[in-house]
């Protein structure tokens, strides 16, 4: 049987529900607790694929090829696991498996309400997520009050007293404002958000307090008490230098204290001893290095955050802030890479979809090849490599992805009608299939070749696995020009072309999968650690 923990949001949103869940799972995987994680959100949608990520920031793809949240990536990020495509679900999930279970018969004659049968649906899935683990994290997103989130909070509430249900715990993240004029901190808001759960049946066990400045004991006590919880559960979440930090701070709070008594664990200890020496190294590192970050959705940093992180995470294994120089590919066009890129040690172009931009793209591609400064590029950003290479080194004019140009005389990059997919089953892909689920998605293996730069980063494995996320392919028929002329395939993935990096060049790798998917602060990935370290020993 299984114990539930449930992070609800109060007052507002991005107050980091998910880095919340994320560090309460850490301290008690490192616990010894066999944790699961799950995150319910509200939207119709089936799931954030087709979304832009300038809405919803980045689509993350688990190992089994969903396109989930991007707080299933913070999941993965802190507890080291790979999580599933059940530990994310939406209500547009809740309602097409209701609606296709009714139109098949299977409610016999039932009138079908939100009330049993949408709640049921969602009961059922949390505890399908529960299934195997002593404990699920359960962070619902939304905020408390949305008219959408209202049969999810219905369902938690439900699960109170649930026979199969060992346990519940519910633990509400809120706002404490801070007003200048007054010099206050403020709980009205927290108040306010706590009698809401209330009113709908849920009395949280926990506040976790997000403020800018730290409580006061008589502060602390005062929220207790309006909030119905003990003094010491209510936890402070000041800002923190690093969100690696959090589990640590919460750890110093004994957060732990009170789940254990509630849900009945025996004292908790978490050896967190190695995370946090690589904690003080984001904090306060020795050696520092700037990376060129070449992409086109740089309104919101979210788009690219499991990149992003990752470049923390291999820092932190270097002793090293890695520091992002944002360029947008759109001002390369204008300005020219040399004048954004120069004070750069290195150059990541990062994937993307669509046409803007991408020639900005590829004018960051030929400034790093030539000036051998390393060069990583993901997905399109390696998709373009071959594109750079046939233009300006084998000549092939007009050469393109036809993603971008449909008539290329030169296809390096091109869409493979019949694909099989992870499963098994035939993929027909043309350019006017439909966008949802209709991509490349999750992990596949890849051969490396002896004595490429791939192969040593990933200390000598002749097999290594990585998640995918695109439409569009290399186009095996140029492969003898393109090595003809110095650009190597290193990696191979059942005939598909995977990675390609340049003779002579002291550190070029373009790869078709998505490294930063994998990296974790304890394990960073081995492609994005390499190319730190090259970034390193050019700077
Ligand atoms: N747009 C390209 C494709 O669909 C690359 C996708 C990506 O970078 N994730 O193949």
């Amino acid at each position: 049987m299984t114990k539930y923990i449930f992070v609800t949001g109060g007052v507002l949103s991005s107050l980091g529900k998910g880095i919340t869940a994320a560090s309460v799972g850490t301290l008690l995987k490192h616990s010894g607790k066999n944790v699961g994680m799950l995150k319910i959100d509200p939207y119709i949608n089936v799931d954030p694929g087709t979304m832009s990520p300038l809405e919803h920031g980045e689509v993350f793809v688990t190992k089994d090829g969903a396109e989930t949240d991007l707080d299933i990536g913070n999941y993965e990020r802190f507890l080291d696991t790979s999580f599933l495509k059940t530990s994310n679900f939406t209500t547009g999930q809740v309602y097409s498996s209701v609606i296709e279970r009714e139109r098949s018969g299977g409610y016999l004659g039932q009138t079908i309400q939100v009330i049993p049968h949408i709640v049921g649906e969602i009961v059922k899935r949390i505890k399908e997520a529960g299934e195997g683990h002593e404990v699920l994290i359960v962070e619902l997103g939304g905020t408390v009050g949305d008219i959408e989130g209202l049969p999810f909070m219905e369902a938690i509430r439900q699960m109170k007293h649930d026979d199969e249900v060992e346990g519940t715990f519910f633990i509400h993240v809120t706002l404490i404002p801070f007003i200048k004029a007054a010099g206050e901190l403020k709980s009205k808001p927290t108040q306010h958000s706590v009698q809401e759960l209330r009113r709908i049946g849920i009395t949280p066990q926990m506040i976790i307090a997000r403020s800018e400045l730290p409580l006061p004991k008589t502060f602390r006590k005062k929220l207790a008490m309006s909030c119905d919880v003990s003094s010491n559960s209510v936890i402070e979440a000041l800002d923190a230098a690093s969100i690696y930090d959090v589990p640590m701070s919460f750890l110093r709070q004994n957060i732990l204290g009170p789940i254990a008594k509630e849900l009945g664990f025996d004292e908790l200890n978490p050896n967190m001893e190695e995370w946090d020496a690589l904690v003080k190294k984001i904090v306060q590192p020795k050696k520092r290095v700037v990376v060129g970050f070449v992409g086109k959705y740089l309104q919101l940093k979210e788009s690219y955050k499991s990149l992003t992180e990752s470049l923390i995470h291999s820092g932190a294994h270097l002793d090293t802030r890695v520091e992002i120089c944002w360029v947008d590919s759109e001002a390369i066009e204008a300005r020219g890479a040399q004048e954004l890129l120069k004070d750069c040690d290195s150059v990541l172009v990062a994937g993307g979809f669509g046409n803007r931009g991408v020639e900005g793209k590829i004018e960051a591609i030929k400034y790093a090849r030539e000036n051998k400064i390393p060069y990583l590029g993901i997905c399109l950003g390696m998709q373009l490599t071959l594109v750079e290479y046939a233009r300006n080194v084998l000549g092939f004019e007009g050469a393109n992805s036809v993603e971008f140009d449909e008539n290329t005389p030169y296809p390096m990059i091109y869409l493979i009608d019949n694909f099989l997919d992870q499963s098994g089953n035939t993929q027909l892909r043309t350019h006017k299939s439909p966008m949802g689920g209709t991509l490349r998605l999750g992990e596949y293996p890849c051969d490396t070749k002896d004595g490429s730069l791939l192969r040593k980063a990933y200390g000598g494995a002749k097999t290594i696995f990585e998640r995918h996320r695109h439409r569009y392919e290399a186009n095996p028929i140029y492969r003898e020009a393109l090595e003809g002329a110095g650009m190597i395939v290193t990696g191979e993935s059942d005939g598909l072309i995977e990675t390609v990096e340049i003779k002579g060049h002291p550190w070029f790798l373009g790869v078709q999968f998505h490294p930063e998917f994998t990296s974790r602060l304890q394990t960073p990935n081995p492609s994005i650690l390499a190319f730190v370290q090259a970034t390193l020993d050019a700077e």
